[in-house]
């Protein structure tokens, strides 16, 4: 894409300009000090539609906060401090009005969920339905805030059952991302009993919701911080916040998708895992070992697997596309239409990211982990409640019930048994073209996989094939299993004895 010279806007888009300049001295008074940050006025660049270039025009547009992108209108939504408009004009950017900037009034956000409400409403929901869910408080953020998980079964002393997470609002701004969780909690509460499909899931699989992992960041939203993304880290002072999902351990700070600045909404914090919003998290998966996790994000109607650095290699890409290529087809956008949210790796699809949690979970633990990130330009991370909440949450079930179908319904199960299965894990070959490819990768970058200890419990989805468990006690090979994987159905292995 051929860019302007900064110095060359035509009338038209100077008068914008100057509109916008308007807008941001006006949410100058909406907007506390209470924070670092200034107070922000939100513009649409225009970026290349070539992936390559696009990705160029957006690392250029890195030390600005991008708040989500087009890749249909070629539009990226950039919050800018007050002052820094001429500094993306010398960058040649060519840019436009956002229709975000209304979302710089607090009113918008009043019926989304507060972390107070998150905590209440998932109170009433454990005690209305004490037979199908705990909750548990998985970590306390630095304000002292409980951040919690739901656990959903039928069967919640069974511990030979696949586990399966759904986590919101890593990112405090993007409210929508909440009540998709929440409303999940709903459907699967009021459709046991009812929904045989959904009785099915809860009699056979675990579910595990987190609606907020960022209560602390969306606190700061709800008094009138709009654009707040991070966590409440604070230094001298001054909340900076940590951008939680670019605080992973896994390639942290390794590819330049994060910021090693503490006033950058990408701030990676001051070193891997340093946050207790992560670490919640890291220990909830190593604890229950999910099979998959969708972690939701606004906006730009995409679905994201990993890795966030392009030069990973992602040794269960076949896997991820297929599940990720199901999704994508059942899901309907803010438009209407069907089919159209993109797929692919943060860098395939917008730059890319290091530290994310969706890289964490996959190569530490072999979740089958994916971002989704809903709502489109126009509704961006605060869309009319009134209008758009109801209509998100109903067209995201398609997704994430997509997910646990998939996952669910082809793989492998079974249970290792021994008289101790410490330091037991295993890795999955799968026989191509008559030499087995261990999924996880050539130079084991992604570790084995581990089972829950206590129960022994192995569920893996897998596509259709012949495979090989290979299996290990602190580094022993111990034994080797080899199936088949036909479509649509469970292998059962039983008991593997050790
Ligand atoms: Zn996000």
């Amino acid at each position: 894409m051929p860019r302007q010279s900064g110095s060359r806007f035509p009338i038209s888009q100077r008068v914008l300009l100057a509109l916008i300049g308007s807008i941001g001295a006006l949410s100058m008074n909406i907007q506390s000090a209470a924070l670092s940050s200034a107070p922000k006025r939100i513009v649409s660049v225009k970026i290349s539609h070539d992936p390559v270039r696009r990705a160029e025009d957006l690392r250029d547009l890195a030390s600005f906060d991008i708040l989500g992108v087009s890749l249909e209108e070629n539009l990226a939504e950039v919050a800018l401090e007050q002052n820094s408009l001429d500094e993306l004009k010398e960058k040649g950017f060519q840019i436009q009005f956002s229709p975000l900037n209304a979302q710089l009034q607090r009113e918008n956000l009043e019926p989304y969920f507060t972390p107070t409400e998150v905590l209440d409403t998932l109170s009433s929901l454990s005690q209305n339905y004490p037979s199908l869910t705990t909750l548990r408080t998985i970590g306390i953020t630095r304000r002292k805030r409980p951040i919690q998980a739901l656990f959903i079964s039928a069967q919640p002393k069974n511990q030979n059952q696949p586990t399966l997470l759904f986590n919101a609002m890593h990112h405090a701004r993007e409210v929508m991302t909440t009540e998709v969780v929440m409303h999940m909690a709903q459907v699967l509460l009021n459709g046991y009993g009812t929904d045989p499909e959904v009785t099915h899931w809860l009699d056979s699989a675990r579910i595990i919701l987190v609606p907020q992992v960022n209560p602390d960041g969306n606190q700061f939203v709800h008094e009138g911080q709009n654009m707040w993304r991070k966590n409440a880290w604070e230094t001298e002072g001054r909340s900076f916040g940590v951008d939680i999902n670019r605080n992973y351990p896994a390639l942290w700070g390794s590819c330049n998708g994060s910021s090693p600045n503490k006033s950058s909404d990408s701030f990676r914090g001051p070193e891997a895992a340093s946050e207790p919003e992560t670490k919640a998290m890291i220990e909830l998966v190593l604890s229950e070992r999910p099979i998959a996790n969708i972690s939701y994000h606004a906006f730009s109607e995409m679905i994201l697997y990993p890795y966030g650095c392009r030069k990973e290699k992602n040794p269960s890409l076949e896997l991820f596309k297929s599940i990720g290529a199901e999704m994508k087809a059942n899901i309907v956008d803010d438009a209407g239409r069907k089919g159209t949210y993109a797929l692919g790796t943060p860098p395939e699809l917008l730059y890319e990211a290091d530290g994310t949690d969706a890289d964490w979970q996959f190569r530490e633990a072999g979740v089958l982990a994916f971002a989704m990130e809903v709502n489109g330009r126009m509704q961006g991370f605060q869309p009319s409640h009134k209008r758009w909440r109801d209509v998100t949450v109903a067209r995201q079930e398609e997704g994430w019930k997509t997910l646990i179908r998939q996952t669910l319904q082809q793989g492998v199960q079974g249970r290792l048994v021994g008289r101790s299965l410490a330091g037991v894990s295993y890795r999955i070959s799968r026989a191509e073209n008559g030499v087995w490819e261990d999924f996880t990768g050539e130079d084991k970058s992604v570790k084995p996989f581990r089972t829950r200890s206590a129960d022994g419990f192995i569920f893996n989805t897998l596509l259709p094939g012949t495979y090989q468990f290979n299996i290990y006690q602190s580094d022993d090979l111990k034994k080797s299993v080899t199936f088949e994987v036909s479509k649509d159905q469970v292998t059962q292995l039983g008991d593997i004895r050790l």
